[in-house]
Formats: C-alpha cells, sequence, structure tokens
C-alpha cells in the first residue's frame, strides 16, 4: 500500500531514532518538517513514502518493522533509506 505523504506519518516514523541515521547525516538533515510535505520528492525521514536516503549508506539496522507507519500500510520491506521502495 502506498504511504501517503502527511505531517502525521512524518512524525511516527522512526528513521532518526535508528542507528543507520549516522549523526553525520543528522547534522546535515537536521532542518524542520514542512508544514506540507505532500508535494515534495524527496526527504531524508520517511523513506518508505519517499526515495531512498541521499545520506544513509550502511544498514546499521532497520526499526521499520516496529514504526506505526510499517504496520499502518501492512509494508512489507524495510531498509527503505538504502533502496527506493525497500528489500524484503
Ligand atoms: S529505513 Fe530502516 S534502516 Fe533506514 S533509517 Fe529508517 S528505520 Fe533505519
Ligand atoms: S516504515 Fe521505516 S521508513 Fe517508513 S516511516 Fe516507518 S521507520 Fe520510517
Amino acid at each position: 500500500m502506498r504511504v501517503d505523504k502527511t505531517v502525521e506519518n512524518v512524525r511516527s516514523c522512526l528513521c532518526l531514532k535508528c542507528p543507520s541515521y549516522s549523526s553525520r547525516c543528522k547534522l546535515k538533515n537536521g532542518q524542520e518538517i514542512p508544514f506540507d510535505v505532500s508535494h515534495l520528492q524527496h526527504l531524508e525521514v520517511m523513506f518508505c513514502a519517499f526515495e531512498k536516503s541521499n545520506c544513509i549508506h550502511e544498514n546499521q539496522g532497520c526499526l521499520c518493522a516496529k514504526c506505526m507507519v510499517h504496520k499502518k500500510y501492512a509494508l512489507n520491506n524495510e531498509d527503505y533509506c538504502l533502496n527506493t521502495g525497500g528489500v524484503f
């Protein structure tokens, strides 16, 4: 199921708490979440709704399976930051 690009879903995303999201990437992408994300093609969070990350390049563990968005949209994959669409 396609994940809706909403601020509510972004707030539920666990990516910023994930060990794969390095401190360097957090510093680089430490901007506020925009008020409206529905029109964006890329965002450095909630990679299951957007595309893969430009900053995360190594799997250090994935929290997707514990995420509310993952449950809500019955997602099957993980590691969406490394591969657009994730990996089974
Ligand atoms: S997609 Fe998975 S591995 Fe990548 S940052 Fe999010 S929780 Fe971590
Ligand atoms: S399933 Fe993974 S990428 Fe999608 S919102 Fe949850 S933690 Fe973020």
